[in-house]
């Protein structure tokens, strides 16, 4: 099955044709860093990672970029208010950022340009607009005027006939009601506000500038895929075609342009008032794991709104385990050997091409896991029974390893052997004996003992108490 992606400018499923297999040039629309990211942020960032993952899955080489916004005005606002330098704020906040994305098992990419690096290459693109007379100074700042570029609009499809001339907007975000000039390079407004000099003034770049002029940083050349949140749409990206296309007209900007959905929380809007506002560190703080989170988020097609709750946390932690019980027994049945880099061959060939007809059908997921939830169905009867033979047992190993290359939920290693609560409770008696008669060697050696087996000793106000990990 060819790979197909509903492309948001032409509203239709297109089969995906890139310049290069071997070179895919993704770009995705990555962070403010001012702050953390919330759960609906995730939702988008899972699907980057799921676009490459099975892009590579498919036999694509990614090159792929995310930017990140480290001047802006909130990072302006918030770092002037926290007595910090714009650096030192946003570096804080970058961490984090990383560390999030490595908590939720999204894979780094070729490419994380920061904005304040690519200053000289935003200039690069104005004085290619102002060439083409597609730019005007006002107060100090540079605005683009949007009547100039012909092709204003053609991505959100929005009605520009009735747009006034010369009015603008210096704002980063604003409603497709308030279609106007957009600002390229912002004039200081307040005291002690970071800005670069240029021969446009003093000042700092319009957040839309940005991303146009990374991509040209990167790639020299238009891009494969443009990926954004669907909140991106506009004003955003239209500005984006807007500065590349005006300044570059004889290159195609974007061919396929791919927009996530949002996530409600309990089928509302997430906000801070409602009390339905998740970081992701709120919930692990809540004790819900990593793997279930990402795939909550991964499991529902990026076109679809994802109705996020904690009961649906739970499902998935029952849909991820129902996997890997699988996973364990056959790893058992073939004694945890390695697991051979290839493609399934023969017993797993046919559930494996299904798992790769749904994500090429616009990264139906939710279509592959079906077919992997009646896989499992096969390999287990074949596992009760003893019919899997050697070579069967190979090739389901091989295939779980080839979807987990875009799930990465699951896990291959031998696990420790576990203990039955009763041998716990006996332990943990035999170990507060030990301690009473001050045998710590005793103790410690129970204490390890249990810790090896996965089980956590904890003391609480109430007694000590165990946990499995
Ligand atoms: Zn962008």
């Amino acid at each position: 099955m060819e790979l197909k992606f509903y492309n948001t400018i032409s509203g239709e499923k297109e089969n995906f044709l890139p310049e290069n297999k071997n070179n895919v040039k993704i770009y995705s629309c990555g962070p403010t860093v001012y702050n953390f990211n919330h759960i609906g942020n995730f939702r988008y960032y899972v699907f980057c990672d799921v676009l490459r993952r099975s892009l590579k899955l498919l036999g694509y080489t990614p090159d792929h970029s995310m930017n990140i916004t480290d001047i802006e005005d909130k990072i302006i606002r918030d770092s002037l208010a926290e007595n910090k330098s714009v650096e030192e704020f946003t570096q804080k906040w970058t961490q984090i950022f990383f560390e999030d994305l490595e908590t939720l098992g999204i894979e780094k990419i070729e490419h994380y340009p920061k904005a304040t690096e690519s200053i000289p290459d935003m200039i690069d693109i104005i004085d290619k607009l102002e060439k083409r007379n597609m730019i005007y100074e006002k107060d100090g700042s540079v605005y683009y005027s949007i009547s100039k570029f012909s092709g204003y609009g053609k991505l959100s499809k929005i009605d520009t006939t009735g747009m006034v001339s010369g009015t603008r907007y210096d704002t980063d975000e604003y409603e497709k009601e308030d279609l106007r000039d957009f600002v390229l390079w912002k004039a200081p407004k307040l005291e002690k506000e970071k800005f670069w000099e240029t021969k446009y003034g003093n000042g700092r770049p319009g957040w839309h500038l940005e991303c146009s002029a990374m991509i040209r940083k990167i790639y020299k050349s238009g891009i494969d895929i443009h990926t954004g949140g669907v909140d991106l749409l506009f004003p955003h990206h239209e500005n984006e075609i807007a500065q590349s296309e005006g300044a570059y007209p004889e290159d195609k900007f974007v061919k396929t342009w791919l927009h996530c959905e949002h996530l409600l929380v309990e089928g509302e809007k997430m906000s801070k008032s409602k009390g339905n506002y998740y970081t992701l560190r709120d919930l692990l703080e809540k004790g819900y794991d990593k793997k279930s989170i990402r795939y909550l988020l991964l499991s529902y097609h990026y076109r679809t709104k994802l109705n996020f709750s904690l009961s649906r946390l739970e499902e998935s932690k029952k849909a991820i385990s129902k996997i890997q019980n699988t996973v364990d027994r056959v790893m058992e049945a073939r004694s945890h050997e390695n697991i051979q880099q290839k493609e399934p061959e023969n017993f797993a060939k046919s559930a494996f091409e299904e798992f790769k007809n749904g994500i090429s059908d616009d990264l139906n997921i939710a279509k592959s896991l079906g077919t992997v939830f009646d896989f499992l169905k096969t390999v287990n009867s074949g596992l009760d029974s003893g019919s899997l033979s050697a070579a069967d047992l190979e090739d389901v190993a091989i295939y779980f390893k080839k979807i987990n290359s875009v799930l990465a939920i699951l896990d291959f290693e031998k696990k420790p052997e576990t203990l039955v609560d009763e041998e716990i409770e006996n332990l943990m008696a035999e170990r507060a004996k030990a301690r009473q008669d001050k045998n710590f060697k005793r103790s410690d050696e129970i204490r390890d003992l249990l810790l090896s087996r996965g089980i956590l000793i904890e003391d609480t106000k109430t007694g000590v108490k165990w946990k499995r990990n």
